[in-house]
C-alpha cells in the first residue's frame, strides 16, 4: 500500500505527515490517501484506486479537477516565466473582473492564501477605525492567523484545539467570540464594548463546523449593527464565494459588507487570495495609504493566469450555478431520504453545492449544535464511503463542495452509496 508507506515515511519528516492538519485523518482514523492525480469528479490515489470527489481541493476545483480553460491558461502563462515581483496586465484584468463580479467590492489586493486575505483585512479594519477588537464566532474559521485561532472551526476544531497554543493573551483578548445565528449575542457584545470594535467578521454561510445556514434576518441584522456602531463588516467568502452564486453570498443573500475575503476558487487551484471592498476602506492599504501589507508573490501571473480563466468561465456561464444548484439539492434531498427510509433522523443542511450530513437529530444552526454529532459514528461512516469509492472531508466539521463535473449518473451512485454507508453504521 502506497499510501500507508508514504505515510510512516511522511510522519518522520513533516509534522504528523501532511502540510493540513485535517488531511491527516485524525477525527476518522486509519490512513490518509496519497493522491497522484484527478481528472474531472475523479481522484486517483497512489495505490491507483479511484474516488468520486465531494471535496474538490477544499473548494477551489468548482468546475472540476483540471478543467480545460484553466489547464490551458496555465501552459500558456509558464512560458513567459514564473514570477516578476512587479505589476502585469493580468493583476488588472484580475482587479476588474473581481470588481464586477462581487457586488461590494470596489477595490481589491491579491494576496496568496485565504489566511493572508483575513489577517490583512482586519489590519485594515483596525487602521480605518482606530479600534483594536474584533468579533468572531464560535466555529467560524478565518485561516490560522493568530486573531482568528480562538473558539475557531475546521482543523482546529477537528483536532480539539480550537483556541491554539502560541496565541499570546494580548491577540486572544482582543478576539471577542460569540455563538453563531444569534443576534441578540452580538448587540449585548457590542454594547458591552462600546466603540472599542473594529470590524466584526463571518462566514455569511459557514463551512467550518459543517455548513451551517444563516437564519432569515440574520445577516440584514449584523449589517445593521455594524452600520449603527460604525463596525467594518467583513464576509468571509473564502468558501462561500463564487460558489453560492457568481458574486457570493452577498449576492444571493442581498446583504452588502464593506470588507471581503476571498480564496479557493479565485486561483483556479493555484494558491491566491484576495481582500477588497469599499474604497475609502481599502485606500487605507500602502502605498495608497498607512497600513501596510505586501507580498513577494503576491499577483503571481501563473496563478492569475489560473484565476482569471476560472472567473472568466464562471462569468460567461451562469447555467454553472444553475447546475450547482441542482446537483446539491439532488443530493441533499438524496441524503435525507435515505437516512429516513433508514429511520435515521440525522440532519443534512445544504445550500447551493454546500453541505453537510451532522449525525445528529438536532437542527445545526451553531457550534453547540454541531457538536451533539456522533463523532465516531461519522468516522465510520466515511470509511464506509471510501470503501464504496466515495471521497469525503474527513472530518464531521466540514462542508463538501460538489463541483460541476458530477454527472446525473455519478449523483446516483454516490446516493446509493450514502445509503449502503448509513446501513453499515447504523
Ligand atoms: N476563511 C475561510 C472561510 C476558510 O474556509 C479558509 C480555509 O479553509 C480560510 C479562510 C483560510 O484559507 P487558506 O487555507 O487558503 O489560508
Amino acid at each position: 500500500m502506497l499510501s500507508e508507506q508514504l505515510f510512516e515515511k511522511a510522519k518522520t519528516l513533516i509534522p504528523g505527515g501532511v502540510n493540513s492538519p485535517v488531511r491527516a485523518f485524525r477525527a476518522v482514523g486509519g490512513n490518509p490517501l496519497f493522491i497522484k492525480s484527478a481528472k474531472g469528479a475523479y481522484i486517483t490515489d497512489e495505490d491507483d484506486r479511484q474516488y468520486i470527489e465531494l471535496i474538490n481541493s477544499w473548494g477551489p476545483m468548482i468546475l472540476g479537477h483540471a478543467f480545460e480553460p484553466v489547464e490551458k491558461a496555465v501552459r500558456d502563462a509558464i512560458q513567459h516565466s514564473f514570477s516578476f515581483g512587479a505589476p502585469t496586465r493580468k493583476e488588472v484584468e484580475m482587479a476588474e473582473l473581481i470588481v464586477s463580479m462581487v457586488p461590494s467590492v470596489e477595490k481589491v489586493r491579491m494576496v496568496n492564501s485565504g489566511t493572508e486575505a483575513t489577517m490583512a483585512a482586519i489590519r485594515v479594519a483596525r487602521g480605518f477605525t482606530g479600534r483594536d477588537k474584533l468579533i468572531k464566532f464560535e466555529g467560524c474559521y478565518h485561516g490560522h492567523g493568530d486573531s482568528f485561532l480562538i473558539s475557531a472551526g475546521s482543523g482546529a476544531l477537528t483536532m480539539g484545539t480550537p483556541d491554539s497554543p502560541g496565541v499570546t493573551k494580548a491577540t486572544a483578548h482582543d478576539t471577542l467570540t460569540i455563538p453563531y445565528n444569534n443576534l441578540a449575542a452580538v448587540e449585548a457584545l457590542i454594547d458591552a464594548n462600546h466603540n472599542q470594535i473594529a470590524c466584526l467578521i463571518l462566514e455569511p454561510v459557514v463551512g467550518n463546523m459543517g455548513c451551517v445556514i444563516p437564519e432569515p434576518g440574520y445577516l440584514q441584522g449584523i449589517r445593521d449593527l455594524c452600520t449603527k456602531h460604525g463596525i467594518v463588516l467583513i464576509f468571509d467568502e473564502v468558501m462561500t464565494g463564487f460558489r453560492l452564486a457568481k458574486g457570493g453570498a452577498q449576492e444571493r443573500f442581498g446583504i452588502m459588507p464593506d470588507l471581503t475575503t476571498m480564496g479557493k476558487i479565485i486561483g483556479g487551484g493555484m494558491p491566491v487570495g484576495a481582500y477588497g471592498g469599499r474604497t475609502d476602506i481599502m485606500n487605507m492599504v500602502s502605498p495608497a495609504g498607512p497600513v501596510y501589507q505586501a507580498g513577494t508573490l503576491s499577483g503571481n501571473p501563473i496563478a492569475m493566469s489560473a484565476g482569471l480563466a476560472m472567473l472568466h468561465y464562471l462569468n460567461d456561464h451562469p447555467e454553472v450555478y444553475t447546475r450547482l444548484e441542482e446537483i446539491g439539492r439532488r443530493l441533499g434531498d438524496g441524503f435525507r431520504n435515505s437516512a429516513a427510509k433508514l429511520g435515521l433522523n440525522y440532519t443534512v443542511n445544504q445550500i447551493g453545492s454546500m453541505f453537510t450530513l451532522f449525525m445528529t437529530d438536532k437542527p445545526v444552526t451553531d457550534l453547540d449544535s454541531a457538536k451533539t454529532s456522533d463523532i465516531p459514528r461519522f468516522g465510520r461512516y466515511f470509511h464506509a464511503m471510501l470503501d464504496r469509492g466515495v471521497y469525503l472531508a474527513p472530518a464531521q466539521y466540514e462542508s463538501l463542495f460538489v463541483s460541476t463535473a458530477l454527472t446525473d449518473d455519478l449523483i446516483e451512485q454516490v446516493i446509493v452509496a450514502n445509503e449502503e454507508s448509513l446501513k453499515v453504521v447504523m
